[in-house]
């Protein structure tokens, strides 16, 4: 197993108003490695209190700070130093990812550094391009429309993505001039306090960027409740995230919620099967599974069924579980004990249920961490609760149907509504597919890229409402303020 490198360690306080803390009850927690399951350091663990105090000097930063001054070319000129710094620290990041969150170091140097530096990129330059209209609504006024920063965001994120999800939230918020306090996953807040370095070396001024690491019910729910937050960005389970809406309800906070999927993937029967095998593959067990548009619903014309089964098992078999640390591994561990415990159970589950288990289905023993084979069943129906409930973990369900109409139904009836994928060398039959899926994002022949953009969200329900990423993320963080001016005498 790689051992921890510490001088690549970040900070490891609590960001405020610029400077580094601990936390007022002195306490601090430990961040587990998943694929040793030994700490590996620990990290300062906020509550209400500093909480407070991390809303009270964003709110300073984007009342009347220097951050509130600023033009949307100087926080363009900041946030394109940050991408620089991101990129200059990658292989910091790379290590921290496979520390913290078990991340195979090929995967996270392909994809979340890549997205994370394309992402602050991106908004660098939308900095000083958030504009209003003039509206001419009336011959006797000058009206119109100005775009403002809503205020203080509360960015709250999960583990499965730290870095990238972390990015999705801080860099849209602050080009739109916004102030973060963030709190990352328990679970992994490494690379957060990382970015909170590099952001505060880029110029980034006191306050705009806080960071809070700490426990969701008490951080997190301080954040939530606290009157000083005017918008909650908030990425993880469904469950929470109603809680969090609802919270927001008190006082009328906005709320962007990128909640879970159960992402159907359709292989229509004149579909590249080698190609659309092999994306499958990715598309499910990519991140050991823990991937919000997994696609972990698989459903396959039975005239090609059983040679892609037998294509797709094979890749699965193909996966090389292990240390992150080690270049071949393609699949490392699951987050946690609970999160190896509770996709074991849905295996379980699925067998009591009457679906097929081909493979996998395991946790990989002798070996210290919360390794779990990728598993394959067949035969699933879409009433199972393998079929119905988010999994998170590498565990592929396939369905097989006869008609594409029945497909499309079967992929439409769920709670979920987050991304899709179709498989048809047939164009129109690929976009009348798309048209008709219920997913904020649908894959035509491949599955699972994103890009900072193109707009990233459900379509209500389990999987959330509003966008990330893209021109729409920008929405999330400003507000319209009309003035009217009379031209009357
Ligand atoms: P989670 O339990 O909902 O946690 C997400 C974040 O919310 C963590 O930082 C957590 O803190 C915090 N939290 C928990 N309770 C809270 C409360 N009462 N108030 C405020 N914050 C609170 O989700 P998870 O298990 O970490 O992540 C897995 C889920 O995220 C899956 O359902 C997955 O589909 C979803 N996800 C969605 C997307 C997307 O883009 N749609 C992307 C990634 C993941 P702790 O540190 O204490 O956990
Ligand atoms: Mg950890």
């Amino acid at each position: 197993m790689g051992l921890p490198i510490v001088h690549h360690l970040p900070k490891r306080g609590l960001l405020i108003g610029g400077a580094w803390d601990e936390a007022a009850s002195g306490r601090r927690f430990q961040t587990i490695n998943p694929a040793t399951e030994q700490p590996i350091t620990s990290v300062a663990e906020a509550d209400a209190a500093d909480v407070d105090r991390a809303v009270r000097s964003a709110r300073h930063a984007v009342d009347d700070g220097p951050w509130s001054r600023m033009t949307g070319a100087e926080r363009g000129r900041i946030l394109t130093a940050f991408a620089l710094r991101v990129e200059a620290n990658r292989e910091r990041f790379v290590t921290l990812e496979a520390l913290d969150a078990g991340k195979p170091l090929a995967a996270t140097r392909r994809q979340d550094v890549p997205a994370a530096i394309d992402c602050l990129a991106y908004y660098a330059g939308w900095a000083d391009k958030i504009h209003g209209d003039v509206v001419p609504a009336r011959a006797d006024a000058l009206t119109y429309v100005t775009r403002r920063p809503v205020g203080v965001v509360a960015a709250i994120t999960p583990w499965n993505f730290p870095l990238m999800n972390a990015v999705w939230k801080i860099a849209p918020a602050l080009a739109a001039g916004c102030s973060v306090v963030l709190k990352p996953a328990e679970l992994t807040p490494l690379s957060a306090l990382l970015l909170g370095e590099l952001a505060l070396e880029s110029g980034l001024p006191p306050g705009a960027l806080n960071i809070v690491p700490g426990f969701g019910t008490v951080a997190g729910q301080a954040l939530i409740e606290h009157p000083g937050v005017d918008k909650i960005s908030f990425t993880g389970s469904p469950a929470v995230g109603k809680h969090i809406m609802a919270t927001a309800a008190r006082d009328c906070k906005h709320v962007t919620l990128e909640l879970g999927g159960k992402s159907p993937n359709i292989v229509f029967a004149d579909a590249d099967v080698q190609a659309a095998a092999s994306a499958s593959a990715s598309g499910i067990f990519f991140n050991a599974g823990q991937v919000c548009s997994a696609g972990s619903r698989l459903f396959v014309a039975r005239a090609v069924h059983d040679r892609f089964l037998d294509l797709f098992i094979r890749r699965a078999g193909q996966l090389k579980l292990g240390d992150p640390f080690d270049p071949a591994t393609t699949m490392g561990p699951v987050i946690s004990a609970k999160q190896r415990d509770r996709v074991l159970d849905y295996v379980d589950q699925g067998v009591r249920e009457g679906a097929v288990l081909i493979s996998g289905g395991r946790e990989e023993e002798a070996r210290l961490g919360y390794f779990v084979q990728p598993t394959v069943f067949a035969g699933v129906d879409n009433v199972m609760t393998i079929a119905r409930e988010e999994i998170f973990g590498p565990v592929a369900a396939v369905l097989p149907f006869d008609e594409p109409e029945e497909a499309i139904a079967a992929a439409n009836d769920s709670p979920f509504s987050l991304a899709a994928a179709v498989w048809t060398r047939d164009v129109t039959h690929a976009h009348r597919a798309a048209d008709r899926l219920r997913a904020g994002t649908v894959w035509i022949n491949t599955y699972g890229p994103t890009d900072a953009r193109l707009p990233w969200g459900g379509m209500g329900g389990d999987s959330g409402v509003g966008r990330d990423l893209g021109r729409a993320a920008l929405d999330n963080y400003t507000e319209s303020k009309t003035v009217w001016l009379s031209l009357r005498n």
